[in-house]
């Protein structure tokens, strides 16, 4: 049986979820109607109160305690990502040991970046104190694909928790089983916990766009570009802000001076890891054309010794949506038929449920495999005759969500020239599991951040506080304006801000 949501088994009120390598069911999920999700919603904006009420220490305290809890079952949670997805156990465990990263770093941080802190007043109310809070919002829904489906619901409750925020997470519909799992996980762990804190909404898009319409104070939503337009405008008629973790069309930079093993090693595996099904995977790869004989041989080399399959030890699994593999064939064929070279694999590689590496070169640079998405495991070569082009031809996308480069002796200087969320020197997609580090993109990858001191701000509303400390005898704000003001104040801005600026 191909990977598929089975339509014949969706009712009105449920689908089932079935593994997209064996068909297994893995089990049923009720399809949400607007009016349960309001009630969702409802429940997790009464319980909000509670939580906001622990403050930073209490918070802590239980975020702590469910790190600790998704460690022990850890088991459970890799047996049920693979037979959700198909993905090697080993990959869910990665996705988990993210996510714990995430979950403690929020809850270590939430009140060093968030408290009240004092600023400076400036000079016209210099006798004002000044302080900024950051607030919770509320409650913040969490949309998620079905890449990561473990990871996601858990970035995203982890900095609106850890911010002081409800959250309802609606998992993807090829996914409902881990992402119920990773939201209910909390109130295991955390027994005392209102009922709904944290609550789940599980169906199609049309589920989704009831959550954006639920009176949400915020939308996290991670997906692709069209659904991430259609949240956006969805949004706008409540104002409800959005943060969109969109696509990527990942761009690396080989220069002449890499150290070739390193690159190819890394590219394979940042290329092919989860079948290509990474928002951040590598799709296209300029190679400075010194180097680009050595450096094909190489990965060539490494992608033949790739192992597909359900084992245990296998590189990567099927594909987990079935419709993602026209999308890889319409690609690869367009690629081919456009003057493209396959140096590894070909339009054969295509057997879904699976898709074998596919490594194409010399690919015009506006065909769909180049422009597009493609969301499988298929690497584009292409050779430029040095670094200012690689530049170039990796900075002319749509898509700016993250970047690499390999080189010795520039890394910092050409990572500094790329157009992107983030750059990785001499290794692919590593800050995405530095928890410190802001993660998100530019364009249509998206905007706002999950992780680091900007993804705990994404998720509260500053609020600031003046107090008159003194009063100045002659107010500047203030009826009647004295007579000799304008003189006063014009000597004071020339005091203050008319210095020459020093060479
Ligand atoms: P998708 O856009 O099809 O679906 C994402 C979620 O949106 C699902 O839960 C879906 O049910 C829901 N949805 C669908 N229509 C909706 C609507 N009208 N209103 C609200 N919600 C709606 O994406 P997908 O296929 O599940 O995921 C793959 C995409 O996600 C890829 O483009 C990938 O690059 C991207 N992605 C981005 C990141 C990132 O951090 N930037 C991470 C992972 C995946």
């Amino acid at each position: 049986m191909t990977a598929q949501l089975r339509p014949d088994a969706v009712t009105a009120q449920t689908f089932d979820l079935t593994n997209p390598a064996t068909g297994e069911l893995v089990g049923s999920y009720p399809v949400h109607s607007a009016e349960d999700v309001a009630g969702v919603v409802a429940a997790a904006r009464a319980a909000q109160v509670w939580w906001a009420e622990l403050g930073y220490a209490g918070r802590k305290q239980r975020l702590t305690r469910w790190v600790s809890w998704l460690a022990k079952h850890s088991d459970e949670i890799c047996e049920l990502g693979f037979r959700e997805t198909g993905k090697p156990k080993g990959d869910v465990q990665f996705e988990l040991m993210a996510g714990l990263d995430d979950i403690r770093w929020a809850a270590r941080n939430a009140e060093r970046v968030l408290k009240r802190r004092r600023v400076r007043p400036g000079a016209a109310m210099m006798n004002f104190e000044a302080s900024v809070e950051y607030l919770p919002l509320g409650v913040a829904g969490v949309i998620a694909p079905w890449n990561f489906p473990f990871y996601t619901p858990l970035c995203g409750m982890a900095y609106a928790l850890a911010a002081g925020n409800a959250a309802v997470v609606k998992p993807s519909e090829f996914s409902t089983a881990t992402g119920v799992y990773a939201v209910e996980s909390f109130h295991r762990a955390n027994p005392d916990a209102p009922a709904g804190l944290v609550g789940w909404v599980s169906g199609f898009g049309p589920t989704g766009a009831a959550l954006c319409n639920a009176g949400v104070d915020k939308i996290a939503f991670t997906g692709s570009v069209p659904t991430g337009r259609r949240v956006m405008q969805a949004c706008s008629a409540t104002l409800t802000p959005v943060l969109l973790e969109l696509g990527g069309k990942d761009a690396t930079i080989v220069a002449a001076d890499a150290d070739l093993d390193a690159a190819a090693d890394a590219l394979t595996w940042g290329g092919f890891w989860h079948a290509g099904q990474a928002c951040v995977g590598v799709e296209r790869v300029y190679v400075v054309e010194s180097v680009r004989e050595e450096f094909l041989r190489r990965m060539k080399e490494r992608a033949e010794r790739i192992t597909v399959g359900l084992d245990e030890l296998a590189d990567y699994g099927p594909m987990t949506m079935p419709g993602q593999i026209d999308i890889v064939r319409r690609h690869v064929s367009d690629a081919l038929e456009r003057g493209g070279t396959a140096l590894v694999g070909g339009l054969e590689s295509i057997k879904a449920p699976y898709v074998h590496p596919i490594v194409l070169v010399d690919v015009p640079e506006d065909s769909a495999a180049v422009r597009e998405e493609t969301f499988g495991p298929v690497i584009v070569i292409n050779t430029v005759p040095d670094v200012d082009e690689a530049v170039r031809r990796a900075n002319a996308s749509d898509f700016h969500l993250a970047s690499s480069v390999f080189s010795a002796s520039h890394g910092e200087q050409i990572a500094a020239r790329l157009h992107a969320g983030g750059t990785t020197i001499n290794s692919v997609m590593t800050f995405v599991g530095i928890p410190s580090l802001p993660f998100g993109g530019v364009g249509d990858s998206g905007f706002g951040r999950f992780h680091g001191d900007d993804g705990l701000r994404e998720f509260s509303r500053p609020k600031a506080t003046t107090r008159k400390k003194f009063g100045m005898g002659r107010e500047l704000q203030q009826f009647p304006r004295a007579a000799d003001q304008y003189k006063i104040v014009r000597r004071v801005l020339r005091l203050r801000f008319a210095r020459r600026v020093k060479r």
